[in-house]
Order: structure tokens, then C-alpha cells, then sequence
């Protein structure tokens, strides 16, 4: 059974360093994206990704990708 395809989710973490994830749901031609923080979904045709992070950006100021390297902060 293949599992994650056609699923996949962005993740990013807060100034906190909590992690926001928005998980990214294909039905069809048609994505949806819903985020397991607030909730909100919606559905996004094209580039689901970059909504995704626009709303992890807008409302949980979440902007650090933890596939990206970055100088640990402590
Ligand atoms: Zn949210």
C-alpha cells in the first residue's frame, strides 16, 4: 500500500519554536489545504504549497523551515 501519495504538508515553526503544520490533501485536480493548528482550510488549485505557507506566515508567524539548516538559536 503506497502511503503519502498524493499527501504531503508543510511545516513551519514559530519564533517559539512551535511547529505549525498544514497538511496538503489532493482530491483530484483539486488540493485542499487544511491547517491542523486553527483548523482552517481551504482549497487551493494551484500551488497549495505557497498558500499553505502564506498562512502559516500570516496567522501563526511561523516562517522557519526545519528542512532548512539554520544556526541554532539558544
Ligand atoms: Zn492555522
Amino acid at each position: 500500500m503506497p502511503r503519502d501519495s498524493g499527501t504531503s504538508r508543510v511545516s513551519r515553526w514559530d519564533q517559539h519554536g512551535r511547529e505549525h503544520v498544514v497538511q496538503v490533501l489532493r482530491t483530484g485536480v483539486q488540493r485542499t489545504i487544511r491547517c491542523e493548528t486553527c483548523g482552517w482550510r481551504r482549497g487551493a488549485q494551484f500551488l497549495p504549497w505557497l498558500k499553505a505557507e502564506e498562512h502559516l506566515a500570516e496567522a501563526h508567524q511561523a516562517t522557519v523551515d526545519p528542512t532548512v539548516p539554520r544556526q541554532p538559536q539558544r
